[in-house]
């Protein structure tokens, strides 16, 4: 039974309309197309697969509108040096009524497929992207961001999932207290958020020449050595959330542990994989 028959996901077949720097370490691509009408604006952390072709072409079979238990399959038949790359991206910003999507690739040192395409990506070029039907229902699906009747929320991110932060910081209430912690290899990069974080207490911290995430996790170790004990005072009223390099996590996640925070108050995500990328099989 394949794990995608539930899936609200279809293909969409999006031309760029337009790029910005927004920083040394990003560029923002608009997508294009009047079928983006039908991508559900789930917004928040929400995730969506981009394909970037392994030739100059995407194969005949994967097509627009194709269901996502229809297109992995066509997509796994295409022979290995053929088949598209899969990568996972952030709709924050999706504009049902104008058929577009603001897409920001943090562009990794040496460029993956996605941040290298996205480096040359120029208006014209094509990008076939699985995204939710707006009519499938099932609004929480690719959504991770969870935090319940929290009033004390942790964030901390990466550059890789920066477009999540910009994507939930704007979703908290008024009663909300949000701390965000940010890995950042250029200040101008942590910089692209100041809109959202603005009235949040924000920390930043630069990778110099560490590996990716390593910076992160201390900063998350540094703030529950002060703050742990009393989030988890918080039970139900603290939430946190975590994304970063893949090899990362089980230490984020025993840190959270190690100050008794219930495993279910935290969200802890590998954005990215310090090495090539996997051809990923399952979600
Ligand atoms: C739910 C979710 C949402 C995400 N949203 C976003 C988003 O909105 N924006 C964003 O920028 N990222 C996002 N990411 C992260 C993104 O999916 C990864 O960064 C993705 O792997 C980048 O793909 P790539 O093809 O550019 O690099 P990959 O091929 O995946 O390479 C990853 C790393 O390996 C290195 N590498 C690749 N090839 C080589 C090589 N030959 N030798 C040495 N090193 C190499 C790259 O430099 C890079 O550091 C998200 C991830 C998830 C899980």
């Amino acid at each position: 039974m394949s794990a995608f028959r539930n899936s609200p996901n279809i293909l969409f077949e999006t031309t760029v309309t337009a790029t910005r720097r927004l920083s040394p370490g990003f560029v923002r691509v608009t997508l294009g197309d009047e079928r983006l009408r039908d991508l559900a604006p789930h917004q928040l952390d929400q995730r969506i697969k981009i394909m970037l072709p392994t030739t100059g072409d995407y194969p005949a079979g994967l097509r627009a509108g194709l269901p996502e238990q229809v297109w992995r399959r066509e997509w796994r038949s295409v022979p290995d040096r053929e088949r598209p790359w899969l990568r996972s991206y952030t709709a924050y910003r999706t504009r049902p009524t104008a058929g577009e999507l603001d897409l920001d690739f943090y562009l990794h040192q040496p460029h993956g497929p996605a941040s290298g395409w996205a480096a040359g990506a120029r208006p014209g070029g094509r990008l076939i992207l699985s995204g939710p039907h707006v009519q499938a229902g099932q609004p929480r699906y690719g959504v991770q961001w969870e935090p319940g009747p929290a009033t004390r929320v942790l964030i901390a991110a990466d550059e890789t999932a920066y477009p999540a932060v910009r994507g939930i910081l704007p979703s908290l209430g008024p009663g909300v207290r949000a701390t965000v912690l940010l890995e950042a290899g250029a200040a101008a990069d942590a910089a692209t958020l100041d809109d959202v974080t603005a009235g949040h207490s924000v920390e930043v911290g630069l990778r110099g020449g560490a590996r990716g995430g390593t910076v992160l996790t201390a900063m998350v170790g540094d703030w529950l050595a002060e703050h742990g004990a009393a989030a988890a005072g918080l039970g139900n009223h603290f939430y946190a959330w975590a994304a970063t390099e893949s090899s990362r996590i089980t230490q984020v996640r025993q840190l959270f542990a190690e100050v008794r925070i219930a495993p279910e108050r935290v969200h802890t995500q590998g954005y990215w994989h310090d090495r090539p990328a996997r051809e990923e099989v399952a979600d």
